[in-house]
C-alpha cells in the first residue's frame, strides 16, 4: 500500500511535532520574548497521536521523525516513542532536537526505539551560540551530542543554518568538528517562514557558495546517500564524513518531497511552505473511527501542493517554524 499524491510522489514519511514550545529562541525561528504558545490541552494526547500515526502507517507511511518546537520539552517522550515503535509498518523512528536536554534523555530514547538523531547547531563558539539561540548554553548541546553517540544513536546529523555575517565563517570549523566526532553535517538555507524567518532573509547565504568554498579545502565527492530527503550530499574524500546541502531557496527539492507534517495540535500540513491544513484533532474529538482517519489521510495527501513558493511569495507563511514542526 502506498500513499501517492496527485503529482505521483509516494508519501512515506511523517514529521510529528509533539509541542510548539521551545527552550531556545533562534532568531530565524521564534521571536525573542514570544510566549503565545498553545496550551497543552490543545496538543494531541499520546493515544490520539498513536491513532493518527497508525492510520498513516496502514496507508504506507513507515518513517516518523519526532520534532517540535523542542520535542524534549514534552514530558514522557520515551513512552510515546515506545508506543509508536509498536505500530505495524513503522520501521524508522528519529528525532530532531536542539540537544540542550539530550544528555539526560538519549539513553531512554534509544531504548524506546529512536534510531538516529538530528541536532541543530549553528555555532561552535559559546558566546555566539548564546546570541543566535537567545541564551542557549553550548556546553549542554555538546554534552547532548556526546550522550547521543554513547547511546548508539546513529547517524548523528548536525544541522547548521548558515547566515551571512553571523556564522558563515564557521563552516570549515563545523566540518572539522564533524570529522573529529563522526557526525554527518548538513547546511541549511534560511526560509521565509514567519516574521522571524523572513527577517533572517537579509542574512541568506546561497549554499552553492559554501560548497565552492569547502571545495577549496576539502576534496568533495558528489552523489552519496540520496535517501529521498531534501539534502544533496557529498562525501569528504579520505573520510566517512557526509555533508548535505539543504537548499529550499536556491534549488528547491519539492519534486521528490515524500513527507507531511502533523503539528502538535493535530493539524496536518501537507506542505511546509503552503497554507493547506487538515484538522485531525477535530476529527478525533468528534469520534472519528480508524476508517475515517484513513479517509482523511488520503484526502490530505490528494491535496498536497506541488511545491512551496518561498521565492515567489516570501510573505505567505505566517506561522513560525516551531508551530509546523521543522
Ligand atoms: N527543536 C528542534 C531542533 O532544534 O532541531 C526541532 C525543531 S526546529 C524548528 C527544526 C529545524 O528548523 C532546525 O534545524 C532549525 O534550525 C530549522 N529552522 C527553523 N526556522 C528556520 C528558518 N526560518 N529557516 C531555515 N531553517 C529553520
Amino acid at each position: 500500500m502506498a500513499l501517492i499524491d496527485s503529482y505521483g510522489r509516494s508519501i512515506e514519511y511523517l514529521r510529528l511535532s509533539v509541542t510548539d514550545r521551545c527552550d531556545l529562541r533562534c532568531a530565524y525561528c521564534l521571536p525573542r520574548g514570544f510566549r503565545d504558545f498553545q496550551e497543552p490541552e490543545e496538543w494531541l494526547c499520546f493515544t490520539e497521536v498513536e491513532r493518527v500515526v497508525g492510520a498513516f502507517a496502514r496507508l504506507g507511511v513507515r518513517r516518523v521523525r519526532i520534532t517540535g518546537g523542542e520535542p524534549l520539552v514534552r514530558r514522557g517522550l520515551p513512552e510515546l516513542v515506545a508506543r509508536l515503535r509498536q505500530l505495524p509498518g513503522i520501521d524508522d523512528l528519529s528525532l530532531s532536537t536542539n540537544a540542550v536536554r539530550l544528555a539526560r534523555h538519549a539513553e531512554a530514547l534509544r531504548r524506546a526505539g529512536v534510531r538516529r538523531v538530528n541536532v541543530s547547531l549553528d555555532s561552535l563558539r559559546p558566546e555566539r551560540y548564546r546570541a543566535i539561540t537567545g541564551g542557549g548554553h553550548l556546553d549542554k548541546v555538546l554534552g547532548g551530542l556526546m550522550a547521543a553517540k554513547a547511546a548508539g544513536l546513529k547517524p548523528v546529523k548536525l544541522n547548521m543554518v548558515v547566515m551571512r555575517g553571523e556564522n558563515d565563517d564557521e563552516v570549515e570549523d563545523m566540518v572539522d568538528f564533524c570529522l573529529e566526532h563522526g557526525f554527518t553535517l548538513r547546511f541549511i538555507e534560511t526560509m521565509p517562514i514567519g516574521d522571524s524567518g523572513r527577517a533572517a532573509g537579509d542574512r541568506y547565504v546561497d549554499l552553492a557558495s559554501v560548497r565552492r568554498r569547502l571545495a577549496r579545502r576539502f576534496d568533495l565527492i558528489p552523489g552519496v546517500m540520496p535517501g529521498g530527503g531534501p539534502a544533496r550530499y557529498v562525501r569528504v574524500a579520505g573520510s566517512e564524513l557526509r555533508i548535505g546541502f539543504i537548499t529550499p531557496i536556491s534549488q528547491h527539492f519539492c519534486a521528490t518531497c515524500n513527507r507531511v507534517r502533523l503539528a502538535a495540535d493535530g493539524v496536518l500540513y501537507p506542505c511546509l511552505g503552503q497554507e493547506h491544513r487538515y484538522d485531525f484533532r477535530a476529527l478525533l474529538r468528534a469520534g472519528a473511527d480508524d476508517g475515517d482517519l484513513e479517509d482523511a489521510a488520503r484526502a490530505a495527501i490528494a491535496c498536497k501542493p506541488e511545491r512551496h513558493e518561498f521565492r515567489e511569495q516570501p510573505g505567505k507563511i505566517v506561522r513560525f517554524m516551531s508551530m509546523t514542526g521543522g
